[in-house]
């Protein structure tokens, strides 16, 4: 095993056969995502997204359950068809990863990164404000240009 392999579990929130899945590297990057997109169907002010090389992660329970509603064309989220829990999501723009909404995964367990930034915060709520975290702040992707003063 390389340094950087790890376990982490993830689960829908049904109490009988659950969705469960897994990942086995560290993260490429935790991000906070501020996109409409994201905060319309989480229902939060940002979602806490744990980007993951696919070839590390597999579903290991209740995999007939989970339904895809693809939110915009590039845009395809999982979701357990029985508790509606939004656990996952593929992006056009990253065709390696998977993007994992961190508060489903399970508690109490090193995720294997930390938060390490703000994505587009172009289209944060006005009233909401940012902690003085030091996190850099992206218009867009990360990789969408320097980051930005918010
Ligand atoms: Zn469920
Ligand atoms: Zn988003």
């Amino acid at each position: 095993m390389s340094d950087t392999a790890i376990r982490v579990t993830g689960r829908c929130r049904c109490e009988k056969n659950p969705v469960r899945f897994e990942y086995t590297k560290v993260p490429a990057e935790v991000h906070y995502c501020l996109c409409t997109d994201c905060t319309d169907i989480s229902g939060g002010a940002m979602a806490l997204i744990a980007v993951v090389e696919r070839s590390t992660f597999r579903i290991t329970q209740g995999e007939s359950k989970i339904h895809n509603y693809d939110t915009k064309p590039t845009c395809h989220r999982r979701f357990c068809s029985e508790c509606g829990c939004h656990m996952f999501l593929y992006v056009d723009a990253f065709p390696e990863h998977l993007l994992i909404h961190v508060p489903t995964l399970d508690r109490g367990q090193d995720i294997g990164a930390k938060p390490d930034r703000y994505v587009f915060v172009n289209s944060k709520l006005a009233w909401l404000t940012l902690p003085d975290d030091g996190l850099p702040r992206h218009q867009g992707w990360a990789n969408s240009g320097a980051p930005v003063e918010v």
